[in-house]
């Protein structure tokens, strides 16, 4: 049984046209591995650190030498801020996982797959946010979409999977170019 925890809601809102303010949710998947996900960016230790003793130390009893994985879902400066922060964990950066200067070798996609909930309606939202490749990005947003309950996208509050967001991305996937 595993549980996940939203231990920072992530943001990112243009204020200018050359000029936006960001940072990542942080996630806490607890179970038999615990892993965190999107450590913010290297001004976050404090918030890193309050916000995981405060849920991970209260209700699960867990310090950071026992996180089994630190996942960065890409290499934005806002996603891997604070991975030092868990040296006992095998960190996963983009397509690279280590544990010190050992790398095992292994094929990820990267970038948010989803950057917020606007996003579903308005696939300009993560287009503008940069992708490595749209066409993958849109199935792969299709393919969790259809296995997953509820989303954390990288940027904005967890959302419910509803029928109709599944009828959206399946929409947006169909126009895509194969
Ligand atoms: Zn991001």
């Amino acid at each position: 049984m595993s549980d996940v925890n939203v231990l920072y809601e992530g943001y990112s809102i243009m204020t200018d046209k050359d000029q936006m303010i960001a940072n990542c949710s942080c996630i806490l998947i607890t179970g038999n591995q615990n892993v965190i996900v999107d450590t913010m960016t290297a001004w976050d230790s404090e918030k890193i650190i309050t916000d995981f003793l405060f849920t991970a130390l209260q209700k699960y009893n867990l310090t950071p030498d026992k996180i089994h994985y630190v996942v960065s879902t890409h290499g934005h400066s806002d996603h891997i801020g604070n991975n030092n922060l868990f040296l006992n964990a095998k960190h996963i950066v983009g397509y690279s996982v280590s544990f010190r200067d050992k790398y095992y070798m292994h094929s990820f996609d990267k970038g948010d797959l989803f950057e917020k909930y606007e996003d579903i309606e308005d696939p300009n939202v993560w287009l503008e946010a940069g992708s490595d490749d749209p066409v993958q990005q849109m199935r792969n947003r299709l393919k969790i979409a259809e296995a997953a309950d509820w989303i954390v996208p990288g940027h904005g509050p967890k959302f419910q999977v509803t029928e109709q967001i599944r009828n959206s991305l399946h929409r947006q996937a169909g126009n895509a170019p194969v």
